[in-house]
């Protein structure tokens, strides 16, 4: 790659592997701009608030099992409300028999916010003080002269000329934006045949929010299905997470397994929601009036079954493109996303030197 100082870098998506690539090239001479289609950064690691409640609609927590992670959540963003969850997580089978959980894994701490998981997006963000772009679905991109990008979004306007572009959403919906594009490279077929290996497991996080503290195993704060045979893949308790419920409310937050996801996936919602009941009724007693709330969300794309190879799939494409993301990690954490967003800005910057 010639001289790129100064040069423009459009980074696809502000989830915690984007904005982790936008927080390491704060320092460089990259003018970084991130386009988000949601209105506001962390991607999965999702917060919303339902009745005056924050509650964590995907990721649960994160785990700093690494030295950079660390660095990044302890010294280098404000540590103010971050809390580490108590108690453990304890398993189920598919007889919704109860078991505990693997006291190793248990031992390590288990991060979030008071304020919910997204804050780590949005503190990422302000500390790189990057600007993102929100509400602005990137559709298409068109290669304008060697090595210059122009990128278009959904509703048809011109987002700019960038010299790198970084793709940070799940492999396939990066594949439908390269689909779209305009791209001469004869390497895109092959590309796209790496990309296509990648594969999603889709999943529904059920949220439901009750009037009346919900009984659940002492020292628990979640549940986890060990044989994935159970409809219910995983119950959080979002009142086990320090400082989050004041009284006695309970939400819990149900991620459904894909098998169950799959077979709801198009049902209305009283279908979903009364079948979801019955399945975490099995595993908790829940009051005979049923939730005071309830709400959900439909993850299409909410953990890689496989890894993609990031070499591979750098070698494969045009120059000044890069890739970040869990589709090479190969399951869903947000520790191991932010590490490939690291991974992605120390690749940009080793090419622009
Ligand atoms: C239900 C659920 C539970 C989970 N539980 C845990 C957990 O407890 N612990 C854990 O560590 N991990 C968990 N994960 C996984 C974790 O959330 C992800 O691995 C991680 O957040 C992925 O980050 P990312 O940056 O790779 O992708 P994403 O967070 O998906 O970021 C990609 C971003 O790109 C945006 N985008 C997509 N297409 C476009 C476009 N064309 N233009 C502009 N923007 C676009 C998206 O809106 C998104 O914000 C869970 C995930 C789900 C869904």
């Amino acid at each position: 790659m010639q001289d790129l100082k100064n040069q423009k870098i459009a980074i696809i998506g502000a989830g915690v592997s984007g904005l982790a690539a936008a927080w390491a090239l704060k320092d460089s001479d990259w003018e970084v701009s991130v386009f988000e289609k949601s209105r506001g950064p962390s991607g999965r690691a999702a917060t919303r608030t339902i009745n005056g409640v924050r509650v964590d609609h995907g990721a649960n927590y994160f785990k700093l099992n690494s030295p950079d992670l660390e660095e990044l959540v302890l010294r280098e963003l404000p540590s103010q409300d971050l809390i580490q969850i108590p108690g453990e997580v304890h398993l189920f089978d598919e007889n919704s028999e109860l078991l505990r959980g693997d006291p190793h894994l248990n031992s390590e701490a288990k991060w979030n916010y008071k304020n919910g998981i997204s804050e780590l997006g949005k503190r990422i963000a302000a500390c790189s003080g990057v600007k993102i772009i929100k509400e602005t679905r990137v559709t298409s991109l068109e290669e304008i002269s060697n090595g210059e990008w122009e990128l278009t979004s959904a509703d048809g306007n011109n987002l700019g000329v960038y010299d790198a572009v970084l793709f940070t959403p799940p492999a396939p919906q990066v594949i439908e934006l390269i689909s779209d594009s305009m791209i001469s490279s004869e390497l895109s077929e092959s590309l796209m045949e790496l990309l296509r290996e990648s594969e999603y497991h889709c999943q529904f996080s059920i949220l439901m929010g009750f009037d009346e503290r919900l009984d659940r195993p002492s020292d628990c704060c979640a549940l986890l299905n060990n044989d994935r045979k159970h409809a219910v893949s995983w119950l959080g308790f979002e009142d086990a997470k320090t400082g989050r419920i004041d009284g006695d409310f309970s939400v819990i937050v149900a991620q459904m397994s894909p098998q169950w996801t799959e077979s709801f996936y198009d049902s209305c919602d009283d279908i979903i929601f009364s079948e979801a009941l019955s399945e975490i009724s099995k595993l908790i007693e829940v009051p005979r009036t049923g939730p005071l709330w309830k709400d959900k969300q439909r993850w299409r794309y909410a953990h890689p079954k496989v890894a993609l190879d990031i070499e591979e799939v750098q070698e494969c494409s045009p120059e000044g493109w890069f890739f970040c993301g869990d589709a090479f990690v190969g399951r869903g954490r947000v520790g191991e996303a932010i590490l490939t967003g690291f991974d992605a800005a120390n690749r940009i910057l080793r090419g622009s030197m």
